[in-house]
């Protein structure tokens, strides 16, 4: 058996492409303890948002295909994301409260249902996508406590003051500000940008410095309130991370992963908050991942180049109905640090791929059917493709290579074809199973928490023989039968989903 690869990231801290070693171990295993920053919850999940949460899945499957153990947390923003929390939009609006009062939010009773609904939203496009569930997905608004007591701390250890607007961070306190981005060491040196990431909306003249950032926002007016020492009010974007990730990895994690745009401000704040905290380091590697593009541009409503997960995946006429798993070959088929361009070329390009899989997966299964001897030159050149994917994925996550060595081995299967049988086919769906657990690309991988049984259903019998009737009306061309029964089932709240297995159904979400 050959050894394992070492697993190497770019570290966003160091500047350097560092081996990473889990500082914990459970029984001689290492443990790597895992953040990730998760979505704002205002609107549905785009392709780009995905882009980054795909990158911090392949680290937990590479970490998992090296036989560690994982711990991996990523929260859902619920409360407190201020688009001044961000360089791109510094117009000071509550991302939440923003989505309620347009358009689209019309559909919610009240904010708290926007949240929810977008949650779900967002779980059942994970899902889709085949990541893997993380071991917990806290919520910003179920830690208000924590957040608050965290706050209290910084006041009492002189690293946050108080105003008549709120409690913030000074970060003249914390000389290490800047130490992740390069941004913001200095009060007179501080860019047009980074000024106005941090500003107040409202500007705060009780404010002592402009690169210090709320930790709490005193308002009794806020649609998402709750009562602290310093009367109602709602808390800071950033401190939710350094809190929830302190609670359930520990002081000091091993890895911080995002998109680029969270380097500055979010992440230098989450280590100012943190180690201000503890004193002790935050997180010892960060893994930050590139922004997508769309054709060759920077992805915007405006441009008419904006894709949510959901546009792509719906079946129609909601969306493109384009298979989830194709969706995820092509996001993952550019190494996470380069520039990413997605195109509709890569899209068919990649559900080609997947196709090829599946083909392949299939004539694989029916091979196993027969038992005869296999053929003794299979096993280690699989092992060899194997072992050259791991290693890529191992070399900062080169996925282009990990994915070429998966296509060698597509295409070797394919040439045995006919003579694949006994031992040899059940070495190449062991392949299969290898290959999907560490690229998520073969096909979905079911977790129990994700999919409810549909079979408790109260409906589930009637589905299930609307559904059958429905096949048969396809196979007999009659189409008009096929719409009218997918009409019955839409006014039953269910949606069905025409995958290469076959039809799906769930429940729809109830807004
Ligand atoms: P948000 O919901 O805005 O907090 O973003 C959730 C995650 O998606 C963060 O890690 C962002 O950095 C990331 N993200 C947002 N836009 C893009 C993009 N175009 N490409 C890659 N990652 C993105
Ligand atoms: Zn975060």
């Amino acid at each position: 058996m050959p050894s394992n690869p070492v697993l190497q990231l770019y570290n966003t801290l160091t500047k350097l492409v560092e081996p990473i070693t889990p500082a914990a171990f459970i029984q001689d295993t290492p443990h790597l303890r895992f953040y990730s920053c998760g979505p704002t919850v205002y609107s549905y999940a785009h392709i780009g948002n995905f882009r980054s949460f795909l990158t911090a899945d392949l680290i937990l499957r590479t970490a998992q295909a090296l036989g560690w153990k994982t711990t991996y947390v990523t929260n859902v923003t619920d409360v407190g994301h201020l688009t001044e929390d961000d360089l791109t939009d510094p117009s000071g609006e509550d991302r939440m409260v923003k989505a309620l009062q347009s358009k689209e939010g019309e559909r919610f009773a009240n904010i708290w249902d926007l949240a929810r609904y977008y949650t779900e939203v967002l779980l059942r496009d994970w899902d889709s996508l085949n990541l893997r569930e993380p071991d917990v997905r806290p919520r910003a608004t179920e830690h208000i406590r924590q957040q608050i007591e965290a706050v209290e701390q910084l006041l009492a250890n002189g690293h946050a003051y108080e105003t008549s607007q709120g409690i913030y961070f000074s970060v003249a306190s914390f000389p290490d500000y800047g130490k992740l981005s390069g941004r913001g060491h200095d009060a007179d040196a501080l860019e047009a940008g980074a000024a106005a990431a941090t500003r107040e909306v409202v500007t705060d003249s009780e404010k002592r410095d402009p690169r210090d950032f709320a930790l709490w926002k005193k308002d009794d007016a806020h649609l998402m309130q709750w009562y602290s020492p310093w009367g109602w009010g709602f808390p800071g974007w950033h401190i939710e991370c350094s809190v929830m990730a302190k609670a359930y990895l520990g002081e000091t994690i091993d890895l911080h992963a995002g998109g680029e745009d969270l380097i500055f401000p979010h992440h230098e704040c989450e280590i100012a908050q943190a180690e201000s905290l503890t004193g002790k380091p935050f997180a010892r590697y960060w893994a930050h991942t590139r922004f997508l593009q769309v054709e060759g541009e920077k992805m915007s409503k405006s441009k008419g180049n904006f894709y949510t997960v959901r546009d792509l995946i719906a079946p129609e006429p909601e969306g493109r109905g384009i298979d989830p798993l194709a969706v995820r070959m092509a996001l993952i088929s550019g190494q996470y640090r380069k520039p990413f361009n997605f195109t509709f070329d890569n899209l068919k390009a990649a559900a080609r791929h997947v196709q090829r899989l599946r083909e392949v997966s299939a004539l694989v299964a029916a091979a196993i059917e027969h038992d005869a001897p296999g053929d003794a030159f299979l096993a280690p050149r699989l092992d060899a493709l194997y072992a050259k994917a791991l290693a890529a994925m191992c070399d900062d996550l080169n996925t282009p290579d990990a994915i070429a060595a998966v296509l060698e081995g597509v295409k070797l299967l394919n040439g045995v074809g006919a003579n694949l049988n006994g031992a040899s086919a059940r070495r190449a769906q062991t392949w299969l199973d290898q290959v999907n657990a560490l690229l998520g690309v073969v096909a979905p991988e079911q977790s129990p928490s994700s999919h409810p049984d549909t079979t408790d259903d109260p409906f589930a019998e009637q589905v299930e023989a609307l559904l059958a009737e429905r096949a048969e009306a396809r196979k007999a061309k009659d189409f008009a039968r096929s719409d009218a029964i997918r009409d019955e089932l839409d006014a039953l709240g269910i949606e069905v989903m025409d995958t290469a297995e076959g039809a799906k159904w769930r429940r729809k979400l109830s807004i």
